[in-house]
This record gives structure tokens, C-alpha cells and sequence, in this order.
């Protein structure tokens, strides 16, 4: 098994307040961004940032804790080994008409 953790899921969803916290739209629980991902895992392609960007004018680096509003930008920072995140906690809501589960 490869070390990627769980943050670098298209599931993980960032909590922009804590910097371990996140979110598992897959599995309707709270995770953290460095644990061993489950059988659910799928890994972030560009294609998944485009869509997000598309949809929601921005996704998230969680290493720079900034929103990153290009496809260009988020392309960066991927390919730096940032932890980029398709979607946001925010405040008590969660955007996950996206990617919701089945
Ligand atoms: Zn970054």
C-alpha cells in the first residue's frame, strides 16, 4: 500500500479551523487529514479540480491553508505535494452535492 494519506482524498473535506480535522464525504465521518485512508479512496486528478473549480469557483490547499481560485494555481501546488481539497467545511454546512456518495 502507498503512504498517501487520507487528506489526499477527492473525499477529504478541509476544515479550514483546524489543521488536522477534515471531513470524509464518502463515509459521513470526521477523519484526519493524515490517517491511512479507507477502501474508499480515491485519489484528487485534475480533472476532479477543474469540476470544482467549475463548481465552486475554488478549491483549497490545506499545506498553504489558501484558496486557490485557478486551475493553473491549484496545478502548482499539486504538483509540489500540497495537500489540495476539492471542498471546505463551512461553518456548520458541507457542500458535498459534488461528490455525495452513492
Ligand atoms: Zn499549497
Amino acid at each position: 500500500m502507498s503512504r498517501v494519506p487520507c487528506g489526499k482524498c477527492r473525499f477529504y473535506v478541509a476544515y479550514p479551523f483546524h489543521e488536522t480535522l477534515g471531513y470524509c464525504s464518502t463515509r459521513s465521518e470526521f477523519t484526519t487529514c493524515s490517517s491511512t485512508p479507507c477502501s474508499e479512496f480515491k485519489p484528487l486528478s485534475l480533472e476532479d479540480v477543474e469540476d470544482a473549480l467549475a463548481k465552486h469557483g475554488f478549491v483549497y490547499c490545506l499545506t498553504c491553508r489558501s484558496s486557490l481560485t485557478n486551475l493553473e494555481e491549484a496545478f502548482e501546488h499539486l504538483s509540489s505535494g500540497h495537500i489540495v481539497n476539492l471542498q471546505v467545511l463551512q461553518g456548520e454546512g458541507i457542500h458535498e452535492e459534488v461528490y455525495a456518495g452513492d
